[in-house]
């Protein structure tokens, strides 16, 4: 595990793949990184924080006290599944889809395969069923609020982990596989630095910024390039997008990241973080918002919440085509 644990989330290709292949001892000493690690998961739900509606932060903290002993916000709670799959496997590849390197698009049939546990449920495994599923879960009002809390917790992960680029790239264990030098240093944290780790933490942390001052830097960069325009979306598309920015930034094994690729992928990691953000917000102002009460905005920060669609809560399993429709 990197010892940082402070980045995205790369559990995921790490995990599943190496269980089959090696020895515990073994996988413990080979780097993997586990998970956007901890603090990008922790950036995207703070830019949520801010957009969202008043209905929808109150709803927020009634589910999370429903779950929490302790009074957690939608940061604390953003890298729990991480943790949580620990001890269920079964939840593993639902952070993450592979795409093929060389494939164009998403397609479910060859990149998101059907439930291991249940293998007749419609939700498969892979990280874009799995966001609708839980959407479907936190808007149903017959759950009780612990299950519907749970749902929330899973939401505000996958939506993260989602917009990391590597975590839509079937290749190389999404990167696990892709041993790197990261400006200068063969290691990152405690272990060997490799591709998928730097993209869950280590371009994150080289930025040398508080949790506040990369918060304040993504708000800025969302209202100076006008962001907001892109927070909704299908999870289909967002991780098209994501495959596409992995497959540009790949590099071979043994690649030496220099300080350009880190200041230009910087860039990619900021926009996803920032996107990550909005679209959950977008999201659970949606599901939690009350739609028939116009927002008043957010009197502390001055940012309005994000428009709410007129959509159901409901969701439904995609059928069997190749895309997800909702
Ligand atoms: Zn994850």
């Amino acid at each position: 595990m990197n010892e940082s644990e402070v980045g995205w989330s790369a559990w995921h290709h790490g995990i599943k793949r190496s269980l089959g292949v090696c020895a515990l001892l073994f996988c413990m000493s080979t780097p993997q990184s586990w998970a956007w690690g901890r603090e990008g998961h922790r950036l995207t739900a703070l830019v949520t924080e801010q957009y969202l509606s008043p209905e929808t932060k109150a709803q927020v903290v009634e589910l999370l006290q429903a779950d929490a002993k302790n009074r957690e916000t939608l940061a604390d709670v953003a890298p729990w599944a991480d943790e949580y799959r620990t001890d269920h496997p079964e939840t593993a590849q639902w952070h993450f889809v592979d795409i093929p390197k060389t494939a164009v698009t998403f397609d479910r049939n060859r990149d998101c395969p059907v439930s291991e546990k249940d293998p007749k449920s419609p939700w498969r495994d892979c990280v874009t069923d799995r966001i609708l599923y839980f959407e479907g879960r936190l808007g149903d009002t017959s759950l009780s609020e612990a299950e519907r809390a749970i749902a929330l917790k899973f939401l505000v992960h996958f939506v993260g982990d989602i917009h990391q680029p590597f975590h839509a790239l079937g290749d190389d264990r999404g990167g696990n596989g892709i041993s790197v030098t990261f400006l200068g240093s063969a290691t990152c944290g405690t272990y060997r630095c490799n591709l998928h780790g730097v993209w869950d933490d280590s371009i994150i942390e080289s930025q040398g910024l508080s949790e506040k001052k990369y918060t304040d830097r993504l708000l800025q960069e969302i209202k100076d390039n006008n962001w907001e325009r892109m927070a909704g979306g299908e999870p289909t598309t967002w991780a098209n997008i994501s495959h596409h920015y992995a497959v540009n930034a790949l590099a071979p094994n043994g690649a030496f990241l220099t300080k350009e690729y880190v200041a230009e992928e910087a860039k990619v990691v900021d926009a996803q973080l920032a996107l990550g953000g909005l679209r959950l917000a977008h999201i659970l102002n949606r599901i939690l918002g009350t739609p028939s009460t116009p927002a008043a905005g957010d009197a502390q920060s001055g940012r309005s919440p994000l428009p709410v669609q007129p959509t159901g809560n409901s969701r439904t399993a995609p059928s069997s085509t190749t895309s997800m429709q909702r």
